[in-house]
């Protein structure tokens, strides 16, 4: 199954149905707080406490990413002299999408490797239904 369509949507990881955040993008307050569990397949969105802090270096490695492109194209344009302004403007209008992926990516790329068997088999541990789903 592709995990290009949940990924973008900001859906569980394993079952790609349930979402991730508790609220939209555009409310500004509180636009990275994380699920406890997938509402579907009740995957553990957290498999260890502070799991989450790992988000930093991938929110980290974005901004550095997209300042580096944002100077090297207004450099070719001939507008360099803008930068110092267009960055800190970049930044903090997508700052909302930078911090939800990076919190995606843990979910997506380190949860899986770091935490095999939770992230294949594992269920939240107050829920006790122990239902699989693929
Ligand atoms: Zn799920």
């Amino acid at each position: 199954m592709s995990k290009i369509w949940p990924f973008f949507n900001s859906r569980c990881p394993r079952c790609g149905k349930g979402p991730v955040f508790k609220n939209k993008i555009l409310s500004f307050k509180k636009f990275s707080d994380t699920l406890e569990e997938c509402p579907k397949c009740h995957l553990d969105y957290e498999p260890e406490t502070g799991f989450f802090f790992g988000a930093m270096y991938w929110t980290y490695a974005m901004l550095v990413a997209m300042t580096v492109t944002l100077s090297v194209l207004m450099y070719m344009l001939g507008y360099f002299d803008y930068a110092m302004y267009a960055i800190p403007v970049l930044i903090l209008f997508t700052l909302p999408w930078v911090f939800r992926y990076g919190r995606l990516l843990m979910l997506y790329i380190v949860y899986p490797m770091m935490y095999k068997e939770q992230y294949e088999h594992g269920v939240r541990e107050d829920y006790h239904h122990n239902e699989k789903q693929s």
